[in-house]
């Protein structure tokens, strides 16, 4: 049994019961592990989806250039994609990302433009205005623009919301996420709703977000935008793929609780994941303890969790990087030296 292609083996990804986080509950708990993709995280899902969108529509022609506006991980769906189908990338993303995720674009054939993270999105610096600039002045190329491509959202209709559907028999009844451009909440959410309505999707947003504030209000605060290292998630816009209308519930994260719990991950699960798993847990860990009286064991919840440890080694995963960021008071691992002093 082979696969033809790897783009083939994007998707079906496990869901995973937790052991340890969350067994205080009277529900079942279950992560989508979504690092098991080949790119490493839930955004290969959009990539061909939004590709071959543009080559029906004739906006990408045979030879020409992908030019995105990336946190990482979309760049690499799109990138194993391009490789597929003979397609150039250029990606723009933050100084804010890690290391790691430039350097598997470069290990991609993709061509990486770091930009200035704590400017506005409108500044000609931002990550948003290059790639928007870069694919208006280079020939034949495509700008799919995550944030607003219809072609992500319907790729967790058509993928995850089914996947997850199909895992639990129908039983799920929370589905627990974190949103950057808002596809995966917004179409994962919308196919469980069509399939059972009382299905609750509860969004974790880190504080330094605008989303979680105009869920509750309705109002774009810019007081509530400000710097954090949580990558991936939370937006100083609002994405057209976000729609807020599905979400039932909202919990904000700080960085300290995103990072520390993403290490808990690895350390009691065996679960090598990234910040924004973290971050899902943590919010979803409280929403849950905050309900527990309305909670049986019939519910059934699904947390998602985006990509892999691998892309944070320099980060979350490195103990100097965390206490510089005051994350972690104390070496929570003894070296040698400490054994024998
Ligand atoms: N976590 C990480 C690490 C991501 O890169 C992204 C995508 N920006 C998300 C979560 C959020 O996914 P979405 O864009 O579908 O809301």
């Amino acid at each position: 049994m082979w696969s033809d292609s790897i783009l083939d083996t994007i998707g079906n990804t496990p869901l995973v019961r937790l052991q340890t986080l969350g067994r205080d509950l009277p529900c079942t708990v279950l992560a989508k592990v979504e690092f098991f993709n080949p790119g490493g995280s839930v955004k290969d899902r959009i990539g061909m989806a939004m590709i071959e969108d543009a080559e029906a529509k004739g906006e990408l022609k045979p030879g020409g250039t992908i030019i995105e506006g990336t946190s990482g991980n979309t760049g690499a769906g799109l990138a194993i994609a391009a490789i597929a189908k003979g397609y150039q990338c250029i990606f723009t993303t933050t100084d804010k990302q890690s290391p790691e995720k430039v350097d598997v674009l470069r290990a991609l054939g993709a061509e990486v433009i770091v930009c200035p993270t704590n400017v506005a999105p409108d500044d000609p610096r931002s990550y948003y205005s290059v790639a928007k600039r870069l694919s208006t002045e280079i020939p034949n190329s495509f700008y799919p623009n995550q944030y607003d491509h219809p072609a992500n959202t319907e790729a967790h209709y058509r993928t995850t919301g089914p996947e997850l559907w199909d895992q639990t028999d129908g039983r799920i009844t929370h589905f627990i996420a974190g949103a950057g451009t808002g596809g995966t909440i917004s179409g994962t959410t919308k196919y469980l709703k069509e399939q059972k309505p009382s299905v609750k999707a509860i969004g974790v947003d880190p504080y330094g977000s605008v989303y979680a504030e105009y869920w509750r209000t309705g109002e774009f605060k810019e007081s509530e935008i400000y710097p954090y290292l949580t990558e991936g998630v939370g937006e100083d816009i609002l994405a057209g793929n976000m729609d807020f209308s599905l979400v039932d519930d909202y919990v904000q994260v700080d960085d300290k609780t995103s990072m520390r719990m993403t290490r808990r991950l690895a350390r009691e699960e065996g679960l090598f994941v990234g910040q924004s798993c973290g971050m899902a847990v943590a919010g979803a860990l409280d929403w849950l303890r905050a309900h527990e009286g309305e909670l049986t064991e019939e519910d059934v919840v699904v947390i998602l969790l985006p990509d892999s440890g691998f892309r944070y080694l320099s980060k979350t995963y490195d103990d100097e990087w965390m206490r510089r960021n005051g994350f972690l008071e104390e070496p929570d691992t003894l070296t040698l030296e400490d054994v024998l002093a």
